[in-house]
């Protein structure tokens, strides 16, 4: 993989700082109801990257917490400012979701999942990537990304 493709990011007190050499995978925002706990808001942002692309500085402390698939994911904190800014699911090996709002610049969710829970005064414009519930990897994803995480 080139190591052309740098995204920078960091918590609110600037404790945790970490880099991504490499293009994200995905881009999603997640409506469902343990989200919205995690968050205490409407909805999650998350980036999946490969951990291998993955540098990050600055302590963090980190909890389990439950998922819809009951494999749990752990949540990474700044153990300063609280702020959450990366998880493992328990799931997806060798990969890692990013806050996405922790991220320098701005990525555009490319799809709405759990839309069956959103919120009601939430209006998303882009119909055609939102998901009652989870999509289809295969479908949805780009071929790039399909093969990076199969290698
Ligand atoms: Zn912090
Ligand atoms: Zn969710």
């Amino acid at each position: 993989m080139k190591k052309n493709y740098v995204l920078k990011g960091s918590c609110a007190c600037r404790n945790v700082n970490y880099k991504v050499e490499g293009k994200p995978l995905f881009t999603q925002a997640c409506h469902c109801k343990n989200c919205k706990l995690s968050t205490g808001s409407s909805f999650v942002i998350h980036t999946m990257i490969m951990e291998e692309d993955f540098k990050i500085s600055g302590d963090v402390a980190s909890i389990n917490l439950p998922t819809g698939s009951g494999k749990g994911y752990h949540a990474y904190f700044c153990i300063i400012c609280g702020v959450y800014v990366f998880c493992r699911y328990g799931i997806s090996k060798g990969r890692i979701a990013l806050r996405t709002k922790t991220l320098e610049e701005p990525i555009e969710p490319q799809a709405h999942i759990f839309v069956k829970d959103k919120d009601p005064w939430i209006e998303i414009s882009n119909k055609s990537i939102c998901h009652d519930k989870m999509y289809d990897r295969e479908r949805t994803w780009s071929e790039e990304s399909l093969k990076r995480i199969k290698k």
